[in-house]
């Protein structure tokens, strides 16, 4: 257990950089040496853990070459590959560090605001965000992403911060926390801003991709635009319930419509009961619907069985009993 108390963080510590790896060949020796020369630049005392998540490329020789030459490097090898956000659970789980840096290994993320990130760190900030002031991507990547942030914060709970990646450095607390968070469809800068802690912002302008190209597919951008969505929102359900009240109202208009043509009789015999079935039976389907939707809904968020509170510190209480 780490100290509780909320000063300053010592010099003296060792810090985990992890970074996820997949098909880097192009880049990832030149990753390694700007990360080792920040650190030493720096006098950081540091592991670099490197997650090859199923490379098919040469990555894993060059990663393994260099780790032979100096053993802060060191590798975490997948079976294959499991995703970007798998490979930096992966990360923190293996880190010995009293803090942890996750930073991509395509130089997209400078490796030389590490130290600037640490500073704030011993200020006493838990997690401290790289945020980007300004990015290098396609017009398309750039438009795509502000109009999906802006989309889900209107909808989420816990508001995600705008321009903010999974580049950051987390305190061993909330690494901690975020060992124990199992659930399956992760959508990691939702998870890392939901369990709170004292949170810093440093910007940063992001560069272009080194070499090579994107490994996130148009389709593993959908999935985790679509894990942000479906794991940190209740948006869904309630479209639900909407969908059945408005339906309600509607029915409603539409039996009183009915009425007023028998009542007058102009309309044709047996109209006025078929509307009546049409809109009775579907307002009851809508109603059982939302209702089942209900109960999955709170089956996921008890399957995803997070914690039900996170406690970042304690008085005068026996730490075995700190954590919720
Ligand atoms: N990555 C990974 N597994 C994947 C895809 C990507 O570990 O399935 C790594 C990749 O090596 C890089 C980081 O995740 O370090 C971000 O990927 P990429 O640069 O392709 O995404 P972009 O920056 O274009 O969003
Ligand atoms: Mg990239």
């Amino acid at each position: 257990m780490t100290t509780l108390k909320r000063t300053a963080r010592p010099d003296d510590f060792l810090l985990s950089v992890v970074a996820p790896v997949y098909n880097e060949e192009g880049n990832i020796r030149k990753f390694i040496e700007r990360v080792v020369a920040a650190m030493d630049k720096a006098k950081i005392r540091f592991e670099l853990i490197l997650v090859n998540d199923g490379s098919k490329d040469d990555s894993v020789l060059i990663i393994l070459q260099m780790a032979k030459e100096d053993r802060r490097i060191k590798l975490i090898n997948f079976s294959r590959n499991f995703g970007h956000q798998m490979a930096i659970s992966a990360g923190w789980d293996y880190a010995n560090g009293d803090a942890v840096v996750i930073l991509d290994s395509d130089l997209q993320d400078p490796p030389e605001l590490i130290p600037d990130l640490v500073t704030k760190w011993q200020e006493g900030y838990d997690i401290v965000n790289a945020v980007r002031k300004t990015r290098q991507d396609t017009f398309f990547k750039k438009m795509t992403a502000t109009l999906f942030y802006k989309l889900l914060n209107r909808i989420l709970t816990s508001k995600i911060p705008e321009n903010v990646g999974d580049f950051r450095l987390m305190d061993a607390r909330p690494v901690a926390v975020m060992r124990k968070l199992k659930e399956r469809d992760r959508y990691i800068r939702g998870l890392t801003n939901w369990i709170g802690f004292k949170q810093a912002f440093v910007e940063f302008d992001r560069d272009k991709r080194s070499a090579g190209v994107t490994n996130y597919t148009m389709g593993k951008m959908i999935n985790l635009a679509l894990n942000g969505v479906f794991s940190f929102s209740d948006f869904p359900r309630k479209l639900a319930h909407y969908a059945w009240i408005l339906s309600l109202l509607l029915a409603v208009g539409i039996v009183v419509y009915a009425v007023v043509l028998h009542l007058t009789g102009i309309n044709v015999p047996g109209w006025t009961s078929q509307v009546f079935i049409v809109v009775f039976f579907s307002s009851v389907q809508l109603f059982l619907t939302s209702i089942v939707l209900e109960y999955v809904s709170r089956v996921y968020w008890q399957l995803q069985n997070r914690p039900l509170y996170i406690v970042s510190e304690t008085i005068n209480l026996d730490p075995e009993v700190e954590e919720g």
